[in-house]
């Protein structure tokens, strides 16, 4: 087989058994790998409590990890997310994912919980478990320096152990499976870490036309301003985001209160490269290196994580958000709902929480002690226990990004049809609304934004189980992708068909969700949106959203996925049509 090994990896941490399985070609053909394979691997186990032992938590690769193919050294992470109670899935990039397929396995389901503290470490020689009692409680950094010498390392910190709801699973170096709360669900199985190390090469099956579609690839990487331009990516990593927000006046601010923030220039792009000097880093093998770390290689904050720890708490410190980024990773905290969660709070008693006192409060948040208890549960559930639940930012439960919808439609739209509640990575009208890409939309109109909507959620389902970043998207496109895929595994692709394969999965995580009783009324943004203003000025206004049209676009993007109007199946043997 190329591209592909055909065979699952299950771990049963409850008996400490380990055996492999195959996988079909059929299987691996519909669903290709990290997020479509995961998703399909939860059949039958979807309507389970995110803590139930028998809950599978899913690390799966995909065809290009393993190969040269750019951006492509990732994979994902899949189970119930215990923060939305959706179907969750995240990728991340690293040598974990090579180390992983190195093993001769496209996945690793494990389930069960152990009764004392484990970490898992499979080789060539087989799976080892081996007790941790003492690595219980360790923050990310001291875990993956005790476990590193002997292999990749993913591991949880404190949260994680303690079930905040917004834990990441953090890989050894340094970037996060986040969001959801995976964290929590590998924590609840008493798994500490996993360490992996494999070496098994990957075999390509048509090495000259592979080759061929790389550098179509790279030639368009260089070519994009927003990867390799003056102020792209590449240059000053997504905080490069920073000053157009600023402009587009769409920056959420103290709550999404406002959507501008005056203090925004003290952590954009520039700013934070000539504060920290910093440099350029990224994930295993990417050519784009988005991301940036200090000289002495501590890991500098992202554009979502610099947003919503400066402005939507109204902190202009730069030195307070980078330590509030640098606590969240050694914790194993999600970035974005810590800091979305303190500024709910923050609302609610009428102070947003500032300086030293951020710090304090992530660390009671990953140990649930004190003020922390109720913040370790995310926004929506402390807003609703403090009487105030129209104050929570979230969709589905999940935190909202740093793009305010009032300055995006279709980011209005596409952060309640996702699956998997308030993210701006499911569909990224981002990048046509407000970065020109492949053509730009009127960001301020709902009109066609329901189909646009759809065919991203496919086709970002389709790179997210090949898998490979969605940055990607920022140079290449779909078509590049499906001739590396064809290269590698020898069977034919298209972008068309790729885009089946992505609507299979959206409507698979759609059906489980369903049967979990989600319907239109949570696909649906807080009231404030519609109700309150944007910060308009310098020749822009941001009106509330006009929820008429809200609503019609969503009832039309029902009818292009031929769901309900209630946003349901009308075939409840839907997954039964499904290969
Ligand atoms: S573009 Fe950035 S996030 Fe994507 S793989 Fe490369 S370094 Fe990682």
């Amino acid at each position: 087989m190329f591209g592909w090994t055909g065979t699952i990896l299950n771990i049963d941490l409850s008996s400490r058994a380990a055996w492999r399985e195959d996988l079909s070609v059929e299987l691996l053909h519909a669903y290709l790998g990290g997020r479509g394979l995961g998703v399909r691997l939860m059949r039958g186990f979807h309507a389970l409590d995110p803590f139930d032992p028998v809950m599978p938590l899913i690390f799966a690769v995909g065809p290009l990890c393993g190969t040269s193919a750019p951006t492509a050294a990732r994979l994902t992470v899949v189970s119930r997310s215990p923060l939305t109670g959706t179907i969750y899935d995240c990728s991340a990039g690293g040598r974990f994912a090579w180390r992983l397929k190195g093993l001769g396995v496209d996945a690793l389901r494990l389930s069960g919980r152990s009764e004392t503290p484990v970490t898992l470490v499979v080789t060539a020689g087989g799976v080892e478990f081996v007790d941790v009692p003492e690595l219980w409680g360790q923050t990310v950094p001291e875990t993956v320096a005790a476990l590193s010498g002997r292999g990749s390392v993913a591991a949880i910190g404190p949260a994680g152990e303690n079930g905040v709801l917004f834990a990441n699973i953090m890989m050894g170096e340094g970037n996060s499976v986040g969001r959801g709360g995976l964290g929590a669900v590998m924590g609840a199985k008493g798994l500490k870490a996993v360490v992996v190390n494999g070496d098994i090469p990957v075999a390509v099956a048509d090495r000259e036309r592979f080759d061929r579609a790389r550098q179509d690839v790279m030639r368009l990487f260089r070519a994009s301003p927003v990867i390799f331009g003056e102020l792209g990516i590449a240059e000053y990593g997504t905080p490069a985001l920073v000053d157009l927000m600023r402009q587009r006046r769409m920056a959420p601010t103290e709550n999404f209160r406002h959507t501008v923030f005056e203090g925004s220039a003290n952590y954009s792009g520039p700013a934070i490269r000539s504060a920290y000097q910093a440099k350029k880093d990224g994930c295993y093998g990417c050519p784009i290196q988005c991301k940036k770390s200090t000289p002495r290689g501590e890991h500098l904050p992202e554009y979502e994580t610099v947003s919503h720890f400066g402005a939507l708490n109204g902190i202009a410190s730069l030195d307070v958000i980078v330590k509030s980024n640098t606590l969240c990773n050694e914790l194993g905290m999600d970035t974005i709902s810590a800091a979305a969660t303190l500024s709910a709070w923050g609302e609610v008693r009428g102070r947003f929480p500032g300086g030293e006192e951020v710090q304090r409060l992530l660390v009671d948040t990953a140990l649930r002690r004190g003020d922390g208890e109720l913040l370790s549960l995310g926004s929506r559930r402390a807003a609703r226990a403090l009487g105030r639940p129209e104050l929570s930012m979230e969709v589905k439960g999940l935190e909202l990004p740093a793009y305010d919808p009032r300055g995006a439609y279709g980011m209005a739209l596409a952060y309640c049809t996702s699956n998997r509640g308030g993210c701006h990575l499911r569909a990224y009208p981002i990048s046509h609304e407000i970065l020109r890409k492949p053509v730009a939309t009127d960001r301020f109109s709902f009109s066609g934004k329901a189909r646009i909507i759809a065919i991203a959620e496919d086709t970002n389902a389709a790179i997210d189980s090949l898998v490979a970043c969605k940055f990607s998207f920022f140079g290449a496109t779909l078509e590049e992708y499906a001739e590396l895929l064809s290269a590698a595994t020898g069977t034919e692709y298209t972008p068309q068909s790729l885009k089946e394969i992505g609507r299979r999965i959206c409507l698979t995580e759609r059906f489980y969700n369903c049967a979990n009783g989600f319907d239109v009324k949570d696909d649906c943004l807080p009231a404030r949106f519609f109700a309150e203003p944007g910060s308009s000025g310098e020749g822009v206004d941001i009106p509330p959203i006009d929820r008429g049209r809200f609503d019609e676009e969503l009832q039309k993007y029902y009818r292009i996925r031929g769901l309900t109007p209630a946003g349901t199946f009308a075939d409840p043997d839907f997954l039964l049509t499904q290969p």
